[in-house]
């Protein structure tokens, strides 16, 4: 079976579409029957590109690129997150969809996979910029998006409030109240107790049962952390919690280094403070400045990479320490990358289980919202506990059973029940 390439991405060796698509021909051989359906997969169901301009502070005119794909709606409605950042492009929301598609079918949701951005940095906005761009956005994606169509949520350079925006916006538009739009809203509106940080809580909980499997005592383990933001500060918290000692971290603004572990009650008030970690270096906290790229030399038993795609390459695997990677963040380890890992024997927990958390709080936000009946926050970490030690203890079977790295046993778990719904739904007309 040979399929055209699509003509309307150019993706390049390492780019995150290209992931993406050797993730999936490296699950093909586990799919049986199944694999008849791979080429679903392999192209998006659909793809909307859409103008957003908006009247800036100063009064003149700027015109942002904004995206929303829907990779795949067998299982259910689009679902996954909104990326501002000036990287974006059709491309890369593309292979987020996409991941969203594997992610949500992983911890069996009833989602099929979504994904939006503008390409835009957030910060050179003002909030009501911000704010109009937002909504435009919002009203030109309306067409496509819907409670029981396509849902969006929070991803890097989004939070809370962009999606009230959201939501007000498109219920504004259809002259109703549509709190199930959009997930990750603000508590008063319809949100979940528990959301903000239930990404980084499901990375701690996939790493806790890894970290067990392996024979890792969580107690003084060394934890180095890529990406301090919703994710990355979550799953460094909870961590440190268990006993763990945060050694480095990084992010945009630099990175930081304490052997003995970073004070994170000081710490965490600091960034929300300065935006970044950079300003914590210095006497007071006992934590170094070091040079970005030495981050990867830094001595540690697990890695967790929460920022963006493609930061674990062959290179960096060959100069890594850590035994357990935890992926926070979407795709950020390059095809070739992943090989060296397994074969220098460093369990990898993909993004496609890691992460999971995070939409899957999302999902009993909706739910919640539909019953309009809201959750105690112990009941929803108790429930999000039980899916993530369920999804992976499947997933660890399949890979025990297949010989089979996580990635793979998590995209043949996930990819058996996508394609298992395209089969029995059939094509129409
Ligand atoms: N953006 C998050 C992710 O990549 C969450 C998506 C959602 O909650 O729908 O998984």
């Amino acid at each position: 079976m040979s399929h055209q390439p699509l003509s309307y991405i150019h993706p390049t060796a390492h780019s995150p579409w290209s992931t993406y698509l050797s993730q999936v021909d490296r699950v093909l051989p586990y799919l049986g029957d199944l694999a008849r359906w791979g080429e679903t997969l392999k192209r998006p169901k659909r793809a909307l590109v859409v103008d957003v301009p908006i009247e800036m502070d100063d009064g003149s005119v700027r015109h942002f690129e904004g995206y929303r794909v829907q990779h795949n709606l067998s299982r259910g409605p689009g679902k996954g997150g909104v990326r501002y950042h000036p990287d974006v492009t059709l491309e890369e929301v593309m292979a987020l969809s996409a991941w969203m598609t594997v992610k949500n079918a992983a911890v069996n949701l009833p989602y099929g996979g979504a994904k939006g951005g503008i390409r835009v940095d957030p910060r050179s906005l003002s909030v009501k910029e911000l704010e109009r761009m937002t909504r435009r956005y919002t009203s030109e994606i309306g067409i496509i998006i819907g409670p029981t169509q396509d849902i969006p949520a929070p991803d890097v350079g989004t939070n809370p409030q962009i999606m009230a925006w959201m939501m007000d916006t498109y219920s504004m538009n259809i002259g109703g109240s549509a709190s199930g739009v959009v997930t990750g809203k603000p508590i008063h509106l319809g949100g979940s107790l528990g959301r903000v940080k239930a990404t980084g809580r499901g990375v701690f909980v996939t790493g806790r049962e890894a970290a067990r499997r392996i024979g890792l005592d969580l107690n003084g383990a060394r934890v180095m952390v890529q990406g301090f933001g919703n994710v990355g500060s979550a799953a460094a918290e909870l961590f440190g919690q268990a006993g763990a000692k945060i050694v480095a971290v990084q992010d945009h603004t630099g990175t930081i280094v304490n052997p003995n572990g970073l004070d994170l009650s000081e710490l965490l008030p600091l960034v929300k403070r300065q935006g970044g970690v950079a300003g914590f270096a210095g006497h007071a906290s006992g934590a170094e400045r070091i040079d970005d790229e030495a981050f990867w030399d830094v001595d540690c038993d697990v890695l967790i990479p929460a920022a963006l795609e493609g930061v674990i390459t062959p290179a960096r695997v060959d100069r890594l320490k850590a035994r357990l990677v935890l992926e926070g963040a979407n795709g950020p380890t390059l095809p070739e990358a992943d090989d060296a890992l397994a074969e220098r024997g460093v369990l990898v927990v993909p993004d496609v289980i890691c992460n999971a958390g995070g939409v899957t709080v999302s999902y009993f936000e909706w739910v919640q919202d539909f019953s309009s009946f809201f959750w105690s926050e112990d009941e929803i970490n108790l429930r999000l506990d039980k899916i993530m030690v369920d999804a992976l203890r499947r997933i660890w079977d399949t890979a025990d059973r297949h010989r089979i790295t996580l990635r793979t046993a998590t995209f043949a778990v996930a990819c058996e029940r996508i394609l298992m719904a395209r089969q029995e739904r059939g094509l129409y007309p």
